[in-house]
């Protein structure tokens, strides 16, 4: 869109009542940020160079000792024209540039995910990715860490609570796929599929129950390019916690806020085609497993080689480690199969001899991380497989969960790390994989970001922590 064109948009919108503009970006943790500007402050020049709007030291993981003035600047593709929840709003999603015409910031997640899809480019490629976010909408989430009791205290509830312990349940022990009236969350639900669709561009391709009878919901969408995917992504979490809060309720996207039930996973289905789109290079029709092609096997190989290092930014909380373990179909071992859900990565096989539904399922991303950085760490530790030809061992089609060590040990089995700080260890002894677009400082950046908070994480007691040794 030329400057204007974006222009006459914008008269156009401020006909229909639209006052304000609302920007978006991510700090460097995944976190959504956003300011507004009146729309008669979009001259040319503002759409040409950017606004000047931005303290960087006031942004986690963009602080540098040079840099604190950064310029915002709208890209007028991902326009929306109208939030249904105030008309008199557009939204924008921007890319971030250094002060005084310097170009690119260079750790703006957004740019790192650009750059990305440029380096496919070079190497031939095109890759698409289909997220599957999970969540749980809760009646209330209260935390309380700053009294004297300081850690001990959270609390959520939800309107699905009594179904938990009702026969229902306890007959069907999950509440995937549950249908009204039972659910209770059909219709905010599909009211924030429907906004997706009618404000947001998406077209949505299934919402539901998921496993965790407290609330937890599921919806998928259409694949696309990484930036644009990501672009979803942090609309997706946007939309579903203002529906939320318009009922007064909470969107939480932490993987694992409840114990005992499943945590909210964000898998990720890739696949890689050559640079105009047209052949699907995961797709052998002649292959017996699954359909599936050597440069997937390889890509699976790189998936599995950097796999410990990789969960630093697919799984980048200390929350993410406690959805990790066994028993709540996440991923635990670094290993493929078609079916096994207690692997890593698996190759869906709905259909036989369709060479675009043929992608690989990465499983242990949750939606706490920064989409743009993940699915740009997840293609780049693939690319590296293909480029170092690396082989991901046979597929393992039996439950890893009920194997013995022995026989883990035997088949060489490695397992995702089990906390935060296992997961940044690895990271910064294998990341030479990331250099085609990471840059250095934005990596250890990130790293240092992340320590802070897993050490933070350590300095508070958790319930049950309080339960087990209050008395001993
Ligand atoms: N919630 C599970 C996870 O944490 C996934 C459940 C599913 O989609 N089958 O990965
Ligand atoms: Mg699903
Ligand atoms: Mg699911
Ligand atoms: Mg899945």
């Amino acid at each position: 869109m030329s400057a204007a064109e974006v222009l006459e948009k914008l008269r156009r919108l401020s006909e229909k009542g639209v006052r304000w503009l609302e920007v978006h970006f991510t700090d460097l943790s995944g976190r959504l940020r956003a300011f507004t500007v009146p729309l008669h402050e979009i001259d040319e020049k503002a759409i040409e160079r950017g606004l000047g709007q931005l303290d960087g030291s006031s942004v986690e993981g963009f602080t540098t000792i040079a840099e604190s003035d950064l310029v915002v600047k709208p890209d007028f593709s991902t326009l929306v024209e109208q939030l249904p929840w105030n008309p008199k709003k557009a939204r924008v999603i921007a890319d971030i540039y250094l002060s005084m015409g310097r170009g690119r910031f260079n750790r703006d997640p957004r740019y790192i995910a650009q750059r990305t899809v440029e380096y496919l480019a070079e190497q031939g490629y095109r890759a698409y990715f289909g997220p599957e976010v999970e969540f749980m909408l809760l009646d209330s989430l209260t935390i309380d860490v700053f009294t004297p009791a300081a850690g001990i205290s959270y609390s959520v509830s939800s309107r699905e609570s009594p179904l938990e312990s009702s026969q229902y349940f306890q007959m069907f022990k999950k509440a995937y796929h549950t249908p009204t009236p039972i659910d209770q969350l059909a219709s905010i639900r599909e009211e924030i599929a429907e906004v997706l669709e009618d404000y947001f561009g998406f077209t949505v391709e299934a919402a539901h129950h998921e496993v965790a009878a407290t609330g937890q919901i599921e919806i998928d969408f259409r694949f696309g390019e990484l930036v644009e995917t990501a672009d979803r992504v942090i609309t997706l979490k946007y939309v579903a916690r203002n529906i939320a809060a318009k009922y007064g309720m909470v969107a939480t996207f932490m993987p694992k806020p409840i114990s005992g039930d499943n945590g909210n996973g964000m898998h990720t289905h890739v696949s890689l085609w050559d640079k105009d789109g047209k052949k699907n290079l995961f797709y052998d029709p002649n292959d017996e497993y699954a359909e599936v092609s050597q440069t997937a096997r390889y890509f699976i190989g790189g998936l599995i080689e950097h796999g410990r290092a990789l969960a630093a930014l697919v799984a980048p909380t200390t929350n993410s480690y406690r959805r990790l373990v066994p028993g709540f179909e996440a991923p635990i071992y670094l290993v493929w199969s078609k079916a096994n859900r207690s692997a890593a990565i698996r190759i869906p096989v709905y259909y036989k001899g369709e060479e675009k539904a043929k992608r690989i399922e990465f499983r242990p991303p949750d939606p706490s991380c920064n989409p743009y950085l993940a699915f740009a760490a997840i293609v780049l530790a693939g690319l590296d497989g293909i480029k170092k030809k690396i082989d991901p061992g046979d597929p393992v089609d039996k439950d890893v969960y009920h194997m013995s060590p022995e026989e883990k040990r035997q088949l060489g089995i490695k397992e995702l790390p089990r906390n935060l700080e296992e997961a940044l260890d690895e990271l910064e002894s294998d990341h030479e994989f990331l250099k085609p677009v990471f840059d250095k400082d934005v990596i250890e950046t990130y790293i240092e970001l992340k320590r802070e908070e897993a050490k933070t994480e350590k300095l508070y007691p958790n319930p049950i922590e309080v339960y087990m040794y209050a008395w001993i």
